[in-house]
């Protein structure tokens, strides 16, 4: 009697195509780890549908022989979401189900498939004066599929918001095989009922699989600048971030970069990023007319005076600002320059902790001997604490997940939560007790169980296994923004549905 897997092997080959189900060692091989280097499953095989019917017959199939099934986009998630539920999972890869379906500039929306590549849509919305807002550093490989399970964050989601503000209806293969939309709408109003989307937006690919969307887009702000601010601390800058959304500015992206950072993206991007200061501060502001943009400007200018930056350079031409923000975007690769691995860590803390949490950090590397770089999302308050390694060195990576392990605790005792972007996967899961109430946690465990029964969809991520405490654990596994808005929990959007 063929096994559950060799009976899948067989059907998927007839039903999607040889060529659509990987199951070599060479061919599964990629698909063992996401972008976190500390977690690693080797799945069965992996399928590549090409259509949501396909997806469909995929979750059927893997219903009716008992194998659990995880969705994949690009596979730069940080907290291995999209790594197999055990040896024996199935990969459903969102790769050839990756179109651009249409564009409707007049109702200021369009409609896209999972696998599609975030930066593909911005690239394509270019000619309409249109762009999409969240943009995560990694766009130009992740896919929106990625995106909206993970409800990914970017450097203009200080002022436009992340990605669940910018997801008007989707379409959602369920854990029970069912096509569902979760309302027909290409309007940002919320659907009547229960909110069934921002319940998915987050949901890490645990509660089905998400095959389509009409997203929200905005017109292009057409006079922008980016404001390059050097200053002598890193208290100083993080001080001046406070000032700067005090002051009501709301600018569309507000960066820091510390010293450490700013010699890598100089030796990667030849950007001339000032060497002398501590930390730096890429602010940009966006106007539809030039006196709104140089009242921005000025504003800014008088906002940071108090904390006097060292410098403070002004860049309005298109290729600077591009130069700019490809270094900013290009930043975690740079690292490359002084280290072979990094570990790095996405909590959200309210912004007026920022200088006293990023101090205390830098103890905490310190304190274990860690070599530690800051890029982070200043303006949400969402941290990416970088902790260097050589992952031949054991007893290094030891003090690195105890490193981590105390700025989780620390971010979450300033009123923190876990995860601005990078969701908690396998990677937080241990933790998510931290910052949620049993109470919460049971609730989530409840919805999650009401809608995946099953228990084949992605079905061990995010939520603590029972019977796990945090203390010492570092993951369970092998082995948002803030802005004027409230801090998002970290775990399924309870709140929302
Ligand atoms: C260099 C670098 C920079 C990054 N910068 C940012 C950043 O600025 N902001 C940010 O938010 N993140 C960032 N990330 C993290 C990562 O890129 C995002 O989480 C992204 O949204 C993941 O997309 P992906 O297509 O790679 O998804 P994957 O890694 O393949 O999957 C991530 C999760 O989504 C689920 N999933 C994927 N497709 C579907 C689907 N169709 N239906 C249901 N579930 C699905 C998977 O099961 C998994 O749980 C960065 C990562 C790297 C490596």
């Amino acid at each position: 009697m063929p096994t559950p897997l060799e009976q899948f092997f067989h059907l998927a080959e007839q039903s999607l195509g040889k060529q659509s189900v990987l199951r070599s060692l060479p061919e599964r091989f990629p698909y063992e780890r996401d972008a976190n280097f500390m977690l690693a499953t080797l799945p069965a095989c992996i399928v590549l549908p090409q259509t949501t019917q396909q997806v469909q017959w995929i979750v059927k199939t893997c219903n009716q022989l008992g194998l659990s099934y995880t969705a994949r986009g690009a596979g730069t998630g940080l907290s291995g979401g999209s790594l197999a539920v055990s040896e024996a999972g199935v990969i459903i890869s969102f790769a050839k189900l990756n179109q651009l379906l249409e564009i409707n500039p007049e109702a200021g929306c369009a409609k896209v498939q999972a696998g599609l590549v975030n930066a593909k849509l911005n690239l394509a919305l270019a000619e309409h004066g249109l762009f999409y807002a969240p943009d995560p550093s990694s766009q130009s490989a992740c896919t929106f599929g990625g995106n909206w399970a993970e409800n990914a964050g970017g450097i203009h989601c200080a002022k436009y918001g992340v990605t669940t503000d910018h997801t008007l209806s989707l379409c959602w293969v369920t854990p029970q095989a069912e096509i569902v939309w979760t309302n027909a709408h290409q309007t940002p109003f919320a659907p009547n009922g229960l909110n069934l989307r921002q319940l998915l937006v987050g949901s890490e690919g645990t509660l089905g699989l998400l095959c389509e969307a009409w997203v929200n887009v905005l017109p292009k702000p057409t006079h922008v600048a980016v404001a390059l601010m050097a200053f002598s601390s890193l208290e100083s800058a993080s001080q001046a971030v406070s000032a700067i959304i005090q002051a009501g500015i709301n600018p569309a992206a507000l960066e820091l970069i510390d010293a450490l950072t700013v010699q890598c993206v100089n030796k990667a991007f030849g950007v001339g990023l000032p060497t002398s200061a501590q930390a730096v501060l890429l602010a940009e502001v966006d106007a539809f007319q030039a006196s709104e943009l140089a009242y921005l400007l000025q504003a800014l200018q008088s906002a940071v005076e108090p904390f006097v930056p060292l410098s403070v350079e002004t860049a309005t031409s298109p290729e600077r600002i591009a130069q700019l923000w490809k270094a900013r975007k290009g930043a975690v690769a740079s690292y490359g320059n002084i280290s072979p691995a990094f570990y790095v860590m996405d909590p959200v803390i309210p912004r007026s902790k920022l200088a006293e949490t990023l101090t205390e950090i830098n103890a905490i590397a310190n304190r274990y001997n860690l070599v530690i770089a800051n890029v982070f999302h200043a303006g949400d308050g969402n941290l990416h604490p970088h902790l260097m390694f050589d992952p031949t060195d054991f007893e290094q990576i030891d003090r690195v997940k105890q490193a981590s392990h105390e700025i989780m605790h620390l971010c979450v005792k300033v009123g923190g939560t876990l995860s601005g972007e990078h969701g908690i996967g396998l990677e937080k899961q241990g933790y998510l007790s931290d910052e949620l109430s049993p109470a919460s946690i049971a609730m989530m465990r409840a919805i999650q169980q009401a809608v995946a029964p099953e228990g084949l969809c992605n079905a061990n991520k995010i939520l603590p296994l029972k019977g796990f405490c945090s203390e010492g654990g570092h993951s369970q596994g092998h082995h948002h923004p803030t802005g004027g808005r409230p801090l998002s929990p970290s775990g399924l959007a309870s709140a929302d549905f």
